[in-house]
């Protein structure tokens, strides 16, 4: 019979300011606006590591939160189609661009990646847009 020996899950929460609108979109996201988003970032482990943690959450920082502050935090995100993006680059704004529309599922996504592609055995990342609404991304 197989010993289940259940999960343990650590959770890192990472503010960030950013804005966007989306294309096709006949909703308020329509127009360009911001939100005050917040991350959570996931991660689970059977067993623990010899410190007896799933992961170090200061680890969890250095690769998730130190990038958003640099890549994301107070700039706009946008598809790469937005007729906004020549403009914003002529005056130097500062932006990130989206190959999909940067609605909270697809930043969900992107940050999920990047936790992956940065070594980090992430399961799950949720992105709240307002306190009331939020995407998940799991792997
Ligand atoms: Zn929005």
């Amino acid at each position: 019979m197989r010993h289940h020996c259940g999960m343990f899950r650590v959770t890192k929460h990472i503010d960030f300011c950013y804005g966007h609108r989306l294309l096709n979109y006949e909703g308020k996201c329509r127009h360009l606006h911001g939100h005050n988003g917040r991350v959570e970032v996931h991660i689970e482990a059977e067993k623990l590591d010899v410190r007896g943690m799933v992961q170090d959450f200061s680890d969890i920082k250095e690769a998730v939160k130190n990038w958003i502050d640099e890549t994301l935090d107070h700039r706009m995100l946008l598809h790469k189609d937005d007729p906004i993006l020549p403009l914003l680059k002529q005056r130097g704004e500062l932006f990130y661009v989206m190959d999909e529309n940067p609605t909270a599922e697809n930043i969900a996504k992107l940050i999920f990646n990047h936790a992956r592609a940065e070594g980090l055995p992430v399961v799950e990342v949720r992105l709240w847009e307002t306190p009331t609404s939020s995407a998940t991304y799991r792997g």
